[in-house]
Order: C-alpha cells, then sequence, then structure tokens
C-alpha cells in the first residue's frame, strides 16, 4: 500500500470551485474519511485520487510517485464506488477475478485468490453464485473482494454503504472497519454520515465549500472541533456511540 500526498489540490468547473485547495496525507496503512454535507466536493477529491478527474492546480502523490497525469489504469487503485456495479453476467467469483484477468494473471491463480479473499469476507460459499441473487450487503463486499483483488496502492471508497439498511450497516461497519485495518490498506473513504466517518476511519477530513476544515482523530474532531461549521457538522445524536476504532 502506498501513501497518499494532496498538494494543493484545486477543481474548478467553469465557475464552480468544487474543491479549493485541499491538502491531505493519508499515511501507509490508514483509512482517512472525508466527510461534508451534499456538494462540498468529497466526490471530486476522490476522483482526482483515482484519476478520473485532472485537477485544475496542485498535485496528487502515492509514496513519491507523482500521479497527477497518471491516467487511472495505470494508478493502481481499488474503488469501491456505487456506480461501479457487480458485473450480472459473470458469478461472484467471475467479478472478483476480473481486475486479476484484465492483468494477465493465470486462471487457477486467479481463482485461488478470489476464493480466498471470498472466504476472508466470509462469503466463500456464494463464489459460484449470480451476484444478482445476493443480499445487498452481501453484493457490497463482493464489492470490496473485487477492489482488494488486484492488491491495489490505494483503496478508494465513495458511499459504499448507501442503499444499506441500518442494521446491515452497522455490522458491516465493525467487520469491514476491522478488515481494512487487517489488510493494513491505506484508504480514502468518503460519507456525508459522521457516524459511519467516526467508526470506520482512522482520521477525519471534515469539508466544506471545496476545503478541508478540519483534520484529525474521530475523538479530536468530536471533541475538540476547530470551527462551528465542524461542531454543527459532527453533533451527533447519540453521544455513547461505541467508539470502537478510537
Ligand atoms: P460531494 O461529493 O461532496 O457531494 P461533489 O464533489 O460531487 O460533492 O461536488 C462538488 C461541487 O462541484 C458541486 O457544486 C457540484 O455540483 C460540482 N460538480 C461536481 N462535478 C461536476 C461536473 N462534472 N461538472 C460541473 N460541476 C460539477
Amino acid at each position: 500500500m502506498a501513501r497518499i500526498t494532496l498538494d494543493s489540490v484545486r477543481k474548478r468547473y467553469g465557475e464552480t470551485m468544487a474543491v479549493d485547495g485541499v491538502s491531505l496525507t493519508v499515511d501507509d496503512g490508514e483509512i482517512v474519511g472525508m466527510l461534508g454535507p451534499s456538494g462540498c466536493g468529497k466526490t471530486t477529491t476522490l476522483r482526482t485520487v483515482a484519476g478520473f478527474e485532472t485537477p485544475t492546480a496542485g498535485t496528487v502523490s502515492f509514496d513519491e510517485r507523482d500521479v497527477t497525469h497518471v491516467p487511472p489504469e495505470n494508478r493502481n487503485v481499488g474503488l469501491v464506488f456505487q456506480e461501479y456495479a457487480l458485473f450480472d453476467n459473470m458469478t461472484v467469483r467471475g467479478n472478483v477475478a476480473f481486475g486479476l484477468k484484465m492483468r494477465g494473471v493465470g486462471k487457477s491463480e486467479r481463482r485461488a485468490r478470489a476464493d480466498e479473499l471470498l472466504d476472508m469476507l466470509g462469503i466463500g460459499e456464494m463464489a459460484d453464485r449470480d451476484p444478482t441473487t445476493l443480499s445487498g450487503g452481501q453484493q457490497q463486499r463482493v464489492g470490496l473482494a473485487r477492489a482488494l483483488a488486484i492488491e491495489p496502492s490505494v483503496l478508494l471508497l465513495d458511499e459504499p454503504m448507501t442503499g444499506l439498511d441500518a442494521k446491515l450497516k452497522a455490522r458491516l461497519r465493525d467487520e469491514v472497519g476491522d478488515l481494512l485495518t487487517e489488510l493494513d490498506v491505506t484508504g480514502l473513504y468518503v460519507t456525508h454520515d459522521q457516524e459511519e466517518a467516526m467508526l470506520m476511519c482512522d482520521r477525519i477530513a471534515v469539508m466544506n465549500e471545496g476545503r478541508i476544515e478540519q483534520v484529525g482523530t474521530p475523538r479530536e474532531v468530536y471533541e475538540s472541533p476547530a470551527t462551528e461549521f465542524v461542531s454543527e457538522f459532527v453533533a451527533l445524536d447519540a453521544p455513547d456511540l461505541p467508539f470502537v476504532r478510537w
């Protein structure tokens, strides 16, 4: 896994400054949450890290390598995005092995790596199933396995829990949070959900109008908000949350 560094990243769309000077380092093995209301620039920031957007100014680096102008397919990023639906013309195993196939990995090795990941995510027995027959939570795990199969340098997750019910979300939060820690993944995790960010991420970057207002551990952000905006945005309904990753 690699360290991600964003240095003064700006992205303008016409009159809109979607990202307005974001600097952030995600250390090797760390999961940083990008938290903020709709339209604050989270997805655009993530898309510049993935390589789908070229910043108007600033740079993106993985370790010492400047990847600002490197196309997405040459960045070795694992993506868990809403729009990256599972392929419904392949089995679950086929989905997970797809990226490896594209890289010319042989069939038996692909199969072994896909099965290993599926087992790790607790869905090993679903390998031969059609993904459309899986529950939302199971599909989400297949998506994660698919992203991890290529052994990405960095993992990018954009609202991966969207569409799941609250109970399942709570369970996946714990399970996936543990798994990401165990795998020593470097990741950026976009969400508008404070609770999710607090529970899943080592640090949180709170964004507002294209800028980061504060970066800190969940505890720092919650207990010592740097600005009024952060204070209002992270005010939680349930102050007795089990802050498992603190
Ligand atoms: P978030 O992920 O926090 O909801 P986005 O990064 O999607 O925010 O959007 C930030 C701002 O940039 C919004 O005002 C949005 O309308 C604008 N924006 C995002 N993508 C585009 C685009 N492709 N063209 C024009 N404006 C865009």
